[in-house]
């Protein structure tokens, strides 16, 4: 525990507040059974009697919301709780360089087409009160400059997810915000008089505590636990799944091409039993062949869109490639024709059309899988072969056999129905001071930062409107209060 939260929880120890009215508590500690400071470190500054708001969850919206719910209400008691290491996901997030937003989407309606679960309901007042042009500033603002790469994707300069992290910790340091790590929130129910009561367990030992909270920000991720307690005030759960995974494909041949990429293929899937045409079950983009099957980027936004559907069928569907998105079937007969009477001498292995932009790894691949051998002369060729290798290189068939094992799951598609919750606030339709932002919402995007920007922009409303509450409470118990004391000196 550091020294701050060690003053936090020993103030917490000792309160003995008096309500200020029914939904006002301030915050009591209701049973600490490790108490293991002295009274000398009762802080002086620590107010009394100061709503609190507990954040569950150290992640991008936790933290993100955290600060702003603290800079809006300076004097609000801010408590994160964070099970495991503070911001875990933000190191690891974009291969080490944290891909932090999109730079390309300032359309709301563009922004929303790419979150499969969540494209409808964003297309609204979400990314206006904080879309991406927003934490862009908001992070070189405070001392974070980014840059944006031809793709969109947005990173720190430093190449570093580091200075994210350094940044949102210095901030939330500054502007006053407690954050506790190795402690689980494990239950929160409301009690007679509208607080929340929060158990906070550690792992490992028995230690326990209760706390009295004013507000209560869910911002756990993906995590079970984060959802055990939205169902235990009440919200109902989308069954989560994975979203964003690479396709198992059962092909030995392909699989010697592991490490070969395409900058751009037009990739379709097709499910069995699924009749209606999804337009976003055909992608284009970059793709990557590894030892087990495909990925990159068309493959990645192919999972997103069929997550549920895919999971439905045990990961399996057929999956059309074309690797030459941008030549016409015509043209790629004449190119492949014309190859046959120019390079006649040649043997086809080694004059592979340049239009093709291929590498003879997989020209070799195609014409294995075509039956023709690589070692005969362009002369030689049938042109029904040549029609054979055009049509595979226009609509190449993978059986998709299963997906990416766990690790390359990048996030959960399913969570507390957005239905349930008010967008323009974050606050939960059903108790009121309750709020969700991030990933523990059904709200999942493709890659290219904009599972972040979610986290930002939810965890940034959450914090303005809590921030909001917690001063319209001050000012009407300032209110109360100056009318009490108004009437005291009356009476006298
Ligand atoms: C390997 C990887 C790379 C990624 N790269 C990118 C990227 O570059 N760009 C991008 O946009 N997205 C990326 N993502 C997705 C992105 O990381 C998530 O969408 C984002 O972290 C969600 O933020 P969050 O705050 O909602 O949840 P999280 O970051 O998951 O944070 C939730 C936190 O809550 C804690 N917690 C949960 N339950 C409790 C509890 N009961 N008590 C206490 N603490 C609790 C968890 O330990 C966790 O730290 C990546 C994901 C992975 C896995």
């Amino acid at each position: 525990m550091n020294f701050a939260l060690t003053r936090f929880f020993l103030h917490l120890g000792f309160s003995c507040e008096k309500p200020r009215n029914s939904r006002s508590y301030g915050f009591l500690l209701l049973n600490a059974k490790k108490r293991a400071f002295s009274s000398a470190a009762i802080p002086l500054a620590q107010k009394t009697g100061e709503e609190l708001l507990v954040v569950v969850g150290g992640g991008a919206a936790g933290v993100y919301g955290a600060i702003r719910a603290k800079m809006v209400a300076p004097h609000l008691n801010v408590l994160v709780i964070e099970k495991g290491k503070i911001l875990s996901k933000v190191k690891i997030s974009g291969g080490g360089r944290c891909n932090v937003t999109n730079g390309q989407c300032t359309e709301n309606l563009v922004l929303a087409e790419h979150y499969p679960r969540g494209h409808r309901e964003l297309r609204g007042s979400f990314f206006s009160m904080h879309g991406p042009t927003d934490t862009i500033t908001w992070f070189s603002e405070h001392g974070v400059e980014l840059k944006t790469e031809d793709d969109g994707r947005v990173f720190p300069i430093s190449d570093s997810s580091s200075s994210i992290i350094d940044c949102l910790l210095s901030e939330a340091k500054r502007k006053g915000v407690l954050i506790q790590t190795g402690k689980v929130v494990t239950s929160a129910s409301r009690d007679v008089d509208g607080n929340f009561q929060v158990k906070i367990e550690k792992r490992t030992t028995n230690y326990m505590e209760n706390l009295k909270a004013d507000y209560l920000l869910i911002a756990s991720g993906s995590s079970r636990q984060g959802y055990v307690l939205a169902t235990q005030l009440g919200h109902s759960i989308v069954d989560p799944v994975p979203s964003l995974f690479t396709f198992k494909i059962e092909d030995s041949r392909l699989a010697e091409l592991s490490g070969v990429s395409f900058p751009k293929v037009r990739v379709k899937l097709t499910l069995e039993n699924v009749q209606t045409n999804i337009p976003q079950l055909t992608q284009v983009g970059p793709m990557l062949v590894t030892h087990w099957g495909l990925s990159g980027p068309a493959i990645l936004k192919l999972s997103a869109w069929g997550a549920r559907l895919l999971f439905s069928l045990d990961y399996e569907g057929d999956l059309f490639v074309d690797f030459v998105p941008d030549i016409k079937m015509e043209d790629l007969k004449s190119i492949l024709m014309k190859q046959k009477h120019q390079f006649t001498k040649q043997k086809l292995l080694n004059a592979c059309p340049l239009e093709f932009g291929i590498v003879k790894r997989f020209w070799k691949y195609v014409l294995d899988r075509e039956g023709v051998d690589a070692d005969i002369l362009w002369a030689s060729i049938s042109n029904n072969s040549l029609i054979g290798i055009a049509s595979l290189l226009k609509h190449c068939k993978f059986r998709v056999m299963g997906k990416g094992q766990f690790k390359d799951e990048f996030v959960t598609a399913g969570g507390v129905p957005l239905s349930e919750i008010s967008l323009s606030t974050m606050e939960s339709k059903i108790q009121p001071h309750l709020f969700f932002a991030g990933e523990v919402l059904n709200v999942d995007g493709v890659t290219g930062g904009f599972n972040f920007q979610n986290a930002w922009s939810g965890g940034y409303i959450a914090g303005t409107s809590i921030g909001k509450l917690a001063l319209d409470a001050k000012m009407e118990t300032e209110v109360e209060h100056g009318t009490e004391v108004k009437h005291r000196t009356t009476l006298s």
